[in-house]
């Protein structure tokens, strides 16, 4: 984005899709659980707390050259573990040195949320946190406990119901084939589910990949992993896309490893994109599926 960047980044880093264009500005290193049996974006990295002052002269020093930045995105896995105070001090020095400045958003974990409080999430949302992303994965209990996920149904719910009180937006993702075979129509069905109560903003839906190997999660999910085919993944989103009951949520299964793009809003687009699911689960060779070479059909 700029010539000499003045953000010493450790990386790597990671943000959603959606914050290509924001200023990511680190303000933790890694993720506190560090955990998750299909994760290993911070694998490398133990947890840490940027220093207060390196992020406040970080946000100055970009100031200096891009003073119009409009979308902020903090990373890396999840800042809401910090004190308020700390995150009210970065928001308003956001808030101060771009002065155009329109969202700040984050990832966070349902029990980041859970441990502050309602007057706490209300200030931070006045302080211009608009967006929290929540990597949800899967609604069902059984596939979070394998996956080691360290939330529940209960959890969850109760942290982005909270957040939502505060007037935070949700943007939240479901994992695609992340509870194998075997327990892939409850995971479907329970991921609808949590969605249906939570009813967010924003719900994407990625697909399970593995990049050091499909028997490297096996093992971490108790061996009890059963690998899908293109078929399954595709008769599980069936099953997802079918048991959702959401009002006006903004869809996207657009990211690098869906083989079948879908993009709308749930529920007016429900039966169409049960329709373009049903077209492709039945004529696999003509609906366009993207890197169908990496599983079988
Ligand atoms: S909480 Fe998020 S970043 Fe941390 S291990 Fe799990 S998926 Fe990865």
């Amino acid at each position: 984005m700029f010539y000499n960047f003045p953000i010493n980044y450790e990386q790597p880093l990671f943000r959603p899709p959606s914050e290509a264009d924001s200023l990511i500005l680190q303000v933790t290193f890694g993720c506190t659980w560090n955990k998750c049996a299909f994760c290993e974006m911070y694998n490398m990295k133990q947890f840490q707390i940027k220093k207060e002052e390196d992020v406040l002269r970080e946000i100055e020093a970009v100031a200096k050259i891009e003073p119009g930045v409009r979308k902020v995105f903090l990373a890396d896995g999840n800042p809401m573990a910090l004190s308020t105070k700390r995150l009210l001090t970065i928001l308003e020095a956001i808030n101060k040195a771009f002065p155009r400045v329109r969202r700040i958003s984050t990832y966070a974990l349902p029990r980041d949320i859970i441990a502050k409080s309602p007057e706490e999430l209300i200030a931070l949302k006045a302080a211009g946190l608009k967006m929290i992303y929540v990597g949800i994965e899967s609604g069902d209990d059984e596939v979070l406990t394998l996956m080691n996920k360290g939330e529940t149904y209960e959890t969850t719910v109760t942290g982005l119901l909270k957040a939502k009180a505060a007037g935070i937006k949700l943007s939240v993702i479901i994992l695609n084939g992340v509870g194998g075979l075997k327990y892939s129509h409850q995971h479907a069905a329970n991921s609808a589910r949590i969605l249906n109560e939570i009813q967010p903003e924003f719900a994407s839906v990625l697909v399970l990949s593995f990049p050091y190997g499909v028997e490297r999660y096996q093992t971490k999910f108790g061996g009890e992993y059963v690998e899908m085919t293109i078929h399954d993944i595709l008769k599980e989103m069936e099953v997802f896309i079918s048991h959702t009951e959401l009002e006006g949520t903004i869809f996207r299964s657009n990211h690098a490893s869906n083989y079948l793009v879908l993009s709308g809003v749930l529920g007016k687009d429900k039966a169409n994109f049960l329709e373009l699911i049903s077209f492709a689960i039945n004529n696999p060779e003509l609906a366009g599926l993207r890197h169908e070479w990496q599983r079988g059909l």
